[in-house]
């Protein structure tokens, strides 16, 4: 049915950079995605760790991407009940 070598299925940051991913390598690809809309309910911000720049720096986007980031220094996880707070350096 399909001539590409590889099915990847969900349309997600991960199945595109793979998506991705193969195509620098020649590879075809498909992606397949259940949902007909994009997903909206997600929040206003991204957080991409060291791995995450790894990644992109691989992809070939990391640059592009850096210069609309703002440093995370560190990040303070707050339990809602206000009892247990954890302070993780990043
Ligand atoms: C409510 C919510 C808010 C979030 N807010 C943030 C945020 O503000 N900042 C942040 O950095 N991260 C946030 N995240 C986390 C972020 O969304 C995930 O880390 C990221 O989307 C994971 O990427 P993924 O590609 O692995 O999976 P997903 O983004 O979940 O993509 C998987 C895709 O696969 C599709 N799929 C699944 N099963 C099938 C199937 N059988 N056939 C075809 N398609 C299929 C799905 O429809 C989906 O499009 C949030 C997550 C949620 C749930």
């Amino acid at each position: 049915m399909y001539d590409d070598q590889v099915v990847i299925i969900g349309a997600g940051i991960c199945g595109l950079s793979t998506a991705l991913a193969l195509h620098k390598k020649g590879i075809k690809s498909v992606v397949m995605e259940r949902s007909e809309s994009l997903r909206n309910v997600t929040g206003a911000a991204i957080t991409i760790r060291p791995n995450g720049w790894r990644a992109l720096d691989q992809l070939g986007v990391a640059d592009i991407l850096r210069h609309t980031t703002i440093p995370l220094q560190r990040e303070i996880v707050v339990a809602l009940d206000g009892e247990r707070q954890q302070e993780i350096s990043l």
